[in-house]
């Protein structure tokens, strides 16, 4: 018989000593209804690596109780997208709750990739870490300055929205996750942007009370996404796209045995 594995630690998101659930670092809905192929045997293309990944992350970080957090957002966005038309998406309207989702995406993608136990003490990544946790923990009513964006986008063309992951862009100072057609950025820093790019950044902005999701057709440098991020996505996708569209594919075999 198999035993049940369980590990005892500090979750970290509460911060408290509990057992740890092994939760995924994002979310299964995400490799079911768009990242999955099964021509592929069920693999995923795993953004920090870029390298298809035959299995689904997950990690011993969080107590069962910051777990629900997660899980609430979740099944919001997930229930969110299921409505959501790919051939012809519609504006969204949606409640804090897509808000809390897309904050816990980005903190689960700060903690997975952005090095953050290396950063020095007093370093804005760090704050807007703690923002973070402090608003899913309920102390804290929105995350602003560091704000969470979201693009809504099925390419059609280049399959771009059958990824999953995440990568934090720390020389840019934000943080893009990748739910399916869900692109969410958390912004890490707003020093060097100007009011032309703050202005940008306000068309895409996910407000902690609701608002509505625009579903956009195509990416426009310095219309609806800045120059400097407009950048990282180009280097995203080449890769990204690269391989969604590559017969020859190579296994993530660094990552199999984490
Ligand atoms: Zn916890």
């Amino acid at each position: 018989m198999r035993s049940v594995k369980k590990q005892v630690g500090v979750c970290r998101l509460c911060k408290q000593h509990r057992n740890l659930r092994n939760s995924h670092i994002w979310p299964s809905f995400g490799y079911r209804d768009f990242v999955s192929d099964r021509e592929t045997g069920g693999a995923f293309i795993n953004l920090e690596t870029n390298r298809f990944f035959p299995k689904q992350i997950k990690r011993y970080w969080y107590c069962n109780d910051c777990e629900q957090v997660f899980s609430r957002g979740e099944k919001y966005a997930k229930e969110m997208l299921a409505e959501i038309d790919e051939q012809n998406p519609s504006p969204t309207e949606y409640d804090e709750r897509f808000h809390a989702f897309c904050t816990s995406i980005s903190l689960r993608t700060l903690e997975y990739c952005g090095g953050i136990k290396s950063l020095p003490k007093r370093s804005e990544v760090k704050s807007a870490h703690k923002y973070w946790r402090d608003y899913l923990l309920g102390n804290r009513s929105d995350v602003l300055p560091f704000s969470m964006h979201c693009f809504l986008l099925f390419d059609k063309d280049l399959s771009m929205h059958k990824a999953m992951g995440g990568h934090v862009f720390h020389e840019k100072n934000l943080i893009l996750s990748q739910v399916g057609p869900l692109f969410i950025v958390a912004l890490l820093s707003r020093r060097q942007l100007s009011i032309g790019d703050l202005d940008i950044w306000s068309q895409s902005l996910v407000s902690a009370k609701g608002e509505t999701l625009m579903p956009w057709k195509e990416w426009r440098p310095n219309g609806n996404i800045t120059d400097s991020f407009f950048d990282v996505l180009v280097k995203h996708q080449r890769e990204v796209v690269e391989r969604v569209t590559s017969r020859t594919w190579g296994l993530d075999t660094e990552f199999t045995s984490g």
